[in-house]
Formats: C-alpha cells, structure tokens, sequence
C-alpha cells in the first residue's frame, strides 16, 4: 500500500516537469496508465443515481455480485434456483436479461420511455445495447443511465430480499423525474 502511494506521488511529480499546464484530467490518465478502459464506463460516471445503486451496477456488469451460482462456486451448499421466476439456475446473465420477472420490467419500462428495439436474449446483446443508449450526456442518456442502475439495483434487492414494493416505487420516482425534466 506505502508502496503504491509513493509510485503514485512519483508519478505525479513526473506529470507536473513534464507539462506546462497540469489539470486534474491529465494528472488522473497519468495516475490510470496503460489499463485498458472498459466499454461500460459511460454507464457509471455522470450517473444521478444513489451510490449503492451505482455500486450494485457496478458489481453487475464485472458479475461479481454474490448470485446463486458464484456462491456455490465458493462451495456453499445453498438452493441455485432463481428467486424470481423459480424457474432457472440463478447466474448474473439469468437474473438481469434473461429472468421472466427482468423481461416484464424492462418491456414495461422500455413502452413507457418509447424504446421499442430492446432485444433480450443474451448478455452479451444486452451489454452493448445498454452501453450505446448510455452512452453521451443528452438528457435521455442521463435518463437512461440513472434508470438502468435504479433498476439493476431493485432487481437484486428483489432476487435477495422479495421487496416488491421497489419496483414501483422506482417507476413513480422515476416518472415524476421524467415529468419534471419534460415540463
Ligand atoms: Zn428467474
């Protein structure tokens, strides 16, 4: 830790002799350095939502989030059926695109903001289509955003804990923000 701190300051001075003009982007991509950027980050920063929804998100789109399979994976003997629709194995791909009980939130969600070209049938399709409606800082790319992490955030809330008043209070809020942002 002592170590990466003072790699840090390192680098730090290092940007400062060699720039004129030092900002805080250019001290930030120095401290990144060669990482690759993930194809999701339009959906994390600029996002109005509360932290732990944007922190559940976060943990989604990486699938580190403790679901029926990963723990079983750890060797905890524990029912892997899905919460929701009792149906499948519970795996992030499941639970977020697949899960009967995802597909009717997301439908209704999609007729309500107009979006008709939602396809849900792989993680992977699903990634890229949520990256490219997140993606900019129009107002309905921010609507987006704040509303994908809202969503994943009460669906996994729902899947651990059956709270379904959530949901709905999720859509109120987010359509009495809509109202507002419109009018
Ligand atoms: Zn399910």
């Amino acid at each position: 830790m002592v170590k990466k701190i003072l790699n840090a300051r390192l680098t730090l001075e290092q940007t400062q002799k060699q720039n004129d003009q030092v900002t805080i982007s250019s001290l930030y991509l120095s401290l990144l350095g060669n990482r690759p950027r993930v194809p999701w980050r339009c959906l994390i920063f600029a996002n109005s939502a509360k932290p732990k929804a944007i922190v559940t998100m976060w943990l989604q789109l990486q699938n580190k989030l403790p679901t029926s399979d990963r723990l079983a994976s750890w060797g905890m003997d524990i029912n892997q059926q899905c919460k929701l629709c009792q149906n499948e194995l519970e795996t992030r791909d499941h639970l977020f695109v697949c899960c009967e009980f995802t597909r009717a939130i997301w439908r209704k969600l999609m007729a309500w903001i107009k979006w008709p070209d939602y396809t849900l049938d792989a993680w992977d399709t699903h990634l890229k289509w949520i990256i490219e409606k997140a993606r900019g800082n129009n107002l309905i790319a921010q609507l987006f955003r704040l509303m994908y992490a809202k969503c994943s955030h009460a669906v996994w809330i729902e899947g651990t804990t059956k709270f379904l008043k959530t949901i709905v209070e999720i859509l109120n809020t987010l359509q009495k923000r809509w109202l507002i942002c419109v009018v």
